[in-house]
Order: structure tokens, then sequence, then C-alpha cells
């Protein structure tokens, strides 16, 4: 699995960020960054829930 964030259509909310701490992060300045690009499996379910729960549909995955 790859990710990545169309930062054209992400607010930064964090709305949806909590499902995957391991990977999504918030900095001082509400600027997401992706811990890391790709996720172990053990984080795969985790990283598709918030995928699928933006509310940006900002999240896209590649497998
Ligand atoms: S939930 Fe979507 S819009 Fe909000 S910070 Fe995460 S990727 Fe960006």
């Amino acid at each position: 699995m790859r990710i990545t964030i169309d930062f054209d259509r992400c607010s930064s909310s964090a709305l949806r960020m909590e499902i995957a701490p391991e990977v999504f992060e918030l900095d001082d300045d509400d600027m997401l960054h992706v811990l890391n690009p790709e996720p172990d499996r053990a984080l795969h379910d985790a990283v598709r829930r918030a995928s699928q729960t933006c509310p940006k549909q900002a999240i896209a995955l590649f497998d």
C-alpha cells in the first residue's frame, strides 16, 4: 500500500487522523504529514478507514 494526500482538498481538519496516528500527524501549524507513506500490512485497515471517512476524499491509496 502507498498513500498520497491531495493537499488541494485536505483541510487539515484532523477529523479522521486519530484513526491511524502511526501514519498521520498534524504539526503545530495544522499541516498534515504522512509519517509512513508505505505502512505495514497491520496498519492497512486503519488507513483504509481513515481514507473512507475523510470528509474531503483527500487520501488516495494504491496497492
Ligand atoms: S481527514 Fe482528510 S481533510 Fe481532514 S486532515 Fe485528514 S486528509 Fe485532510
